[in-house]
């Protein structure tokens, strides 16, 4: 598509939108859309309070970035521009980082793939599964059989700034730095995948464990960041050669909760602010030679901290909007997120 073929060829940030369609329930409530896209690049948020007559104001906020995905783009399309370039950098031996970022109910999940409810499941189509469809292919080609590469995965939840396996029954972990300034997760699950079902059978079980034991009230996945990775080693020695991981964040909104009159949500909500302000200024610095790198300010960069490091590491964001009017404030703030990691 004319998605692809544009602008920077290998950048090492990507930074995009995506906006989701209309719910049920939006529409039902009568929403107004005050979200629209006019071309490939460009997203405006139209404020309520100006709507009286757009033309006439033009006061909307607009934003650019490197793709901006309408409602109409499927999966597909979005992987293709954000996590599939990056697909090179992890055979190239480097570190790719793709993140789903916005506000809870903005499309993160089912952008990434990792819904698994029941009878409605967005199985195949997500970015984890195309991105371990397009590894699988690509390790097959010649140029990279004396490699000898193998394909593992692991599957991760932070939560509260702790680590959670949840490709094993959600046993906590802990983060050790050592000597040489390696973060290791200890003992944390990585599979040997062969086939893109062995994958889909990882994400389908992680996601399970993800939501079990959650109700409405205690909608914990929102306020976590699930991390999946996919990891390639090679030879006999099995030697890392290179990883790619693929982050559903926490919803921004709940960073929000600081005030709340719950001490743990309030907990919560400061630990979720602290690693995306941390996020953000991780990122930007991977554009900048020699900026400040604030890894250890939480968990969720500590852990990502070789894919910030390194000339060959590749990072991706797509700034998730969800299009009704009573989600404004929340995605001008996801827009101005995006637009600062830029
Ligand atoms: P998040 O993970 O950001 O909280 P979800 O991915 O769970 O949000 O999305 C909320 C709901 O909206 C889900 O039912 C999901 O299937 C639906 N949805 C999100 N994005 C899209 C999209 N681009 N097209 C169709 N439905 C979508
Ligand atoms: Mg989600």
């Amino acid at each position: 598509t004319d998605f692809v073929d544009r602008g920077n060829s290998d950048p090492q940030i990507t930074v995009c939108v995506r906006k989701r369609p209309m719910n049920k329930k939006e529409t039902d409530l009568k929403e107004v859309d005050i979200v629209s896209i006019p071309d490939k690049q460009r997203i405006i948020v139209h404020e309520p309070k100006l709507k009286v007559d757009l033309t006439k104001f033009l006061e909307n906020q607009q934003f650019r970035f490197d793709f901006a995905f309408d409602e109409n783009c499927n999966n597909e399309i979005v992987y293709r521009c954000t996590a599939r370039p990056l697909v090179r950098t992890l055979f190239e031996g480097g570190m790719a980082t793709c993140f789903a970022y916005g506000q809870t109910g903005s499309g993160k999940t089912h952008t990434m793939g990792g819904e698994f409810l029941g009878k409605n499941q967005n199985c195949g189509n997500g970015i984890y599964v195309l991105t371990a469809t397009d590894v699988f292919r690509k390790i097959q080609q010649p140029k990279y059989s004396d490699l000898h590469l193998k394909v593992s995965a692991s599957f991760f939840e932070i939560y509260s700034g702790k680590v959670f396996d949840l490709l094993n029954a959600k046993a906590k972990l802990r983060v050790l730095e050592d000597g040489k300034q390696q973060v290791q997760v200890v003992g944390l699950s990585e599979r040997t995948v062969e086939s893109v079902d062995q994958v889909l059978d990882l994400i389908r079980h992680g996601s399970r464990m993800r939501t079990s034991g959650q109700t409405a009230a205690n909608a914990n996945s929102s306020r976590s960041h699930a991390v999946f990775q996919i990891i390639l080693r090679s030879g006999a020695a099995s030697r890392l050669h290179g990883k790619f991981s693929l982050v559903d964040l926490a919803g921004n909104e709940r960073g929000a909760d600081t005030n709340s009159s719950d001490r743990q949500t309030r907990m919560e909500g400061s630990e979720i602010n602290k690693s995306l302000l941390a996020l953000k200024e991780c990122i930007r610095a991977l554009g900048r030679r020699g900026a400040h790198l604030p890894f250890r300010a939480s968990k969720l960069t500590q852990v990502l901290k070789d894919s910030f490091i390194g000339e060959k590491s590749k990072t991706c964001m797509i700034a998730m909007i969800s299009p009704g009017m009573s989600s404004c404030e929340h995605s001008l703030n996801t827009l101005r997120y995006a637009d600062r990691v830029k």
